[in-house]
């Protein structure tokens, strides 16, 4: 008390919060200790001199109406033990009073405010833009003059600092942090309890976070707790000199930390589902359609067929001898020579023309509006490429080919049958060449 007392002048201009005279160290550290309402400097302030008395003493009494009631009644008795009585004693508060309530809607509607930010009509589909709205949210709806990103390592436990995303007029020269065991257990605590820190200053002013940071306190949020590299959004009034207390700085902080947390994992969650939609109509090897997707195509271009009466042609190939190309030269060279391949039929189809790997050494070539002389063309190109392919790999390589065009009421699977049978007739005839599928004659059905 006597400490405080001490400090009056000080304390009581800083209680009022116009600024002229922030507290020193000595003042914010005895707050603290006494557990007194903080200062407040925050973003809640307007111009209105009305309002702003009425917020403050409502913020008086948010800070913690029942410890305040204890501490007027022992300053009151200290006092007047001491020939100091107050004349009128500040009443303690019992019932929730307007100022209280005005207050409460004012804090909950920052809260409501940065929410609906955060959340927007279109939430970011970057990382760093989520994480410079939390920051920018932090410093405008939490008043906090420096708002920084950091990510925990988990391997060397120390902390890497995001200057990028900190949006603050002071300049911050380092990047990477050793913790000490302080600093480390308190970031730990809020990783395990999910809730914001505030990390102080060591008694000896030694080189901890806050001193690294060049304040008294910081509030430590914790983003993505669970994940193996958690982050942390670091907040402080090292300008204004403002405290940060947890009862009052605690519920926007462990708001954005929440949001920032399912922001984050929303964001994962999307990109893996892109990621598994790519993976389940691609191969891993060759980055080709796989089966199911060239089944669709393929059924997909028969009925456009159908439908426009434009010619549609199909190339079924198959590397010819692969086991053998796999035994000889390791299944890395097969692995090579499926790539090379692939990227081979690739680059030779035209644009609205799709290539598959149907399974193993086996590819499949949908090709709308390409009547069989141009299909036979392309074909008798491929087979060639393969082979001067091959003998650039110094691998054996060849390929055959089976090929079919639309007929009318044709299907997809009618037609795979048909390329299939003109494949094996190229592999029965001694390999690295094509087969054009020939209807059976009227003769041939009649004699089935
Ligand atoms: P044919 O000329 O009659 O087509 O003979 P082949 O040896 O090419 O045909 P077979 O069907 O007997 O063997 C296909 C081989 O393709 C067997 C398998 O080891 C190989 N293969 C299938 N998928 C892969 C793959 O992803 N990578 C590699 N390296 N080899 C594969
Ligand atoms: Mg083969
Ligand atoms: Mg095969």
């Amino acid at each position: 008390l006597l400490g405080l007392l001490a400090n009056l002048p000080d304390w009581i201009g800083a209680l009022r919060g116009d600024g002229s005279k922030p507290p020193n160290a000595e003042v914010l550290s005895c707050i603290r200790a006494w557990r007194l309402p903080q200062p407040v400097t925050n973003a809640l302030f307007g111009r209105d001199p009305a309002w702003n008395a009425l917020l403050r003493g409502a913020v008086y009494l948010i800070t913690d109406p029942a410890t305040a009631g204890e501490y007027e009644a022992a300053a009151a008795a200290a006092l007047t033990a001491v020939g100091l009585a107050a004349d009128v004693a500040p009443a303690a508060p019992t019932a929730p009073d307007a100022g209280l309530l005005l207050a409460k809607a004012a804090a909950t509607d920052a809260l409501g405010c940065a929410v609906s930010e955060l959340l927007g009509p279109q939430p970011t589909e970057r990382y760093q833009g989520i994480i410079a709205a939390l920051l920018r949210a932090a410093r405008k709806h939490g008043g906090y003059d420096r708002a920084l990103y950091a990510k925990l390592q988990p391997r060397d436990g120390s902390l890497t600092l995001q200057a990028r995303c900190q949006g603050s007029p002071q300049a911050l020269t380092i990047r990477r942090l050793g913790l000490g065991t302080a600093d480390a257990n308190q970031l730990q605590q809020a990783l395990r309890t999910r809730e914001p820190v505030v990390v102080h200053l060591a008694a000896d002013g030694g080189d901890g976070l806050a001193a690294a940071l060049g304040v008294d306190e910081l509030l430590a949020v914790p983003i993505q707790p669970a994940l193996a590299q958690p982050s942390f959004l670091l907040l402080d009034r090292g300008l204004g000199l403002g405290a940060i207390e947890l009862a009052h700085d605690g519920p926007l902080a462990t708001t954005l930390g929440q949001v920032g947390t399912l922001l984050h994992g929303n964001l994962l969650l999307r990109r893996r589902f892109a990621r598994a939609q790519r993976f389940s109509l691609t191969d891993p090897l060759t980055h080709l359609f796989n089966r199911r997707m060239g089944v669709i195509a393929l059924d997909q271009e028969v009925a456009r067929a159908a439908r426009t009466a434009r010619p549609l042609s199909l190339l079924m190939c198959d590397l010819d001898y692969f086991k053998r190309l796999n035994d000889t030269f390791g299944h890395a060279a097969g692995d090579r020579a499926l790539q090379a391949v692939a990227e081979l039929l690739r680059k030779t189809v035209r644009k609205g023309d799709t290539v598959c790997r149907l399974g193993g050494e086996e590819f499949l070539v949908v090709l709308p509006d390409t009547q069989p002389e141009d299909a036979a063309v392309l074909a008798a190109r491929l087979f060639t490429a393969v082979h001067v392919r091959g003998e650039e790999l110094a691998l054996p390589l060849t390929v055959s080919i089976g090929m079919t065009s639309s007929r009318p009421a044709d299907t997809g699977e009618r037609m795979l049958q048909r390329a299939d049978h003109a494949l094996y007739a190229s592999k029965g005839q001694g390999r690295n060449r094509f087969s054009i599928d020939v209807e059976p004659s009227e003769d041939e059905v009649r004699s089935i």
